[in-house]
């Protein structure tokens, strides 16, 4: 079947989970293409995409620990919306007052799950904080947050942890320090854009002198891997713009750059006043894609995980990429469901993964912070879906 689109008929949003699961069949490197092609009508060069993160990654799934878990934990606080942010409520740009009592029943929601862990007797390989904006946190909050982690679960396998400092007008001294504190060696700092009039239009508070500053303090500090985020497509943004952005988030010279797609989410500010914004052309989306896969290859990083959304531009993807053996796990993890993640806090999804009958299943928490503080009670005893080592 013919189509315009770069990934043909695929659907998913898990490409490499096929790839993988192919390697896994025994195919080679043609036969994955090929197989790509024929079913989906994907093009060579996505379905060798798929193929080469697969690759990546592989080693990487096989070196899992059988009885592994991942944890992450969700901090729904951010310092204002992003134009095209997807989350439904307002409660986490509104509602710093909570933090106190939402942090509280974080507290419980920790000590509940680890004695579950505990018993199961899982091995936690990976902890995220993640949100929101973990950052929003003061120091000390998210230094009691840690060490509530650190003293309630045994972290004494982790491979990896990571703490999503986002936007850079949240970080100081005083967080990083408190992170470097517990030997966290990542975090991500999320430019989106060096463009400071696009910055504007999608509602981040911050310069990309700001960015600049977060990104050198956080290696005076001592941080040893960071991740940035980018967006290709950003309303109103044209492709010399966007190389601006990759050159001089390359300048920084990063562990870890993520290009984001642009993709409109339904429940965003965006999709409702979507005729007030300027949209970039698939093509022009495209080539700022293509843009950044070249200078990051140039820049000695590989692409390493990959997912696609609904309604990206360009019906395209968003990509990881890092240098060779700083790629995150977590990532990797939660991307191909091999592990199962247990989440804490609002909005967080625990998905438990039996890798012997494929079989996933979810636990939600609610998405509201007041709704979560509210219904601390039912949210741990959603909890005990996890007894028995599911
Ligand atoms: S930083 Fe992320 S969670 Fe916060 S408003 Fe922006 S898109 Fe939404």
């Amino acid at each position: 079947m013919m189509t315009d689109s770069p990934w043909g008929i695929l659907s998913g949003i898990r490409p490499v989970k096929i790839a993988m699961k192919q390697i896994n069949c025994g195919m080679g490197d043609d036969e994955v293409i090929d197989f790509f092609k024929t079913e989906y009508s994907v093009c060579e060069d996505k379905a060798r995409l798929a193929l080469d993160i697969a690759k990546v990654e592989k080693p990487i799934i096989d070196n899992m620990n059988s009885n592994g878990i991942s944890l992450y934990v969700g901090i729904p606080f951010c310092p204002t919306r992003c134009l095209y942010c997807s989350f439904v409520t307002n409660g986490i740009f509104r509602s710093k007052t909570l933090i106190p009592q939402y942090l509280d029943c974080l507290m419980r929601e920790i000590e509940y799950t680890a004695e579950i862990v505990k018993e199961n007797g899982q091995i936690i390989e990976s902890v995220y904080i993640g949100g929101g904006t973990p950052t929003t946190l003061e120091a000390f909050q998210l230094e009691m947050l840690i060490k509530k982690l650190f003293e309630s679960f045994d972290l004494s396998h982790i491979k990896e942890f990571t703490v999503e400092a986002g936007r850079p007008d949240t970080i100081n001294e005083d967080k990083l320090k408190v992170i470097k504190s517990f030997d966290i060696e990542r975090i991500s700092i999320n430019p989106q854009s060096m463009n400071e009039e696009t910055l504007k239009i999608i509602g981040r508070n911050h310069t990309p002198r700001q960015i600049v500053e977060a990104y050198e303090l956080a290696r005076k500090c001592g941080i040893k891997t960071i991740n940035m985020d980018v967006i290709a497509g950003l309303p109103g943004e044209t492709f010399p713009m966007f190389q601006k952005t990759i050159n001089e988030v390359e300048a920084l010279a990063p562990e870890n750059t993520t290009v984001h797609t642009m993709s409109i989410k339904r429940s965003s500010r965006l999709n409702e006043l979507l005729d007030e914004y300027d949209l970039t052309k698939g093509e022009e989306v495209a080539k700022m894609v293509d843009f950044a896969r070249n200078t990051l290859r140039e820049k000695g990083k590989h692409p390493y995980y990959l997912y696609r959304q609904k309604n990206m531009l360009g019906n395209l993807e968003n990509i990881g990429y890092s240098t060779v053996g700083t790629e995150s796990l977590y990532n990797i993890f939660i991307m191909e469901e091999v592990q199962t993640i247990v989440a804490l806090g609002c909005g967080g999804v625990t998905k438990t993964v039996d890798r012997e009958t494929d079989r996933i299943e979810r636990i939600f928490n609610v998405k509201e912070p007041k709704d979560y503080i509210e219904r601390i009670d039912e949210m741990l005893l959603r909890k005990d879906f996890l007894r028995n080592g599911r």
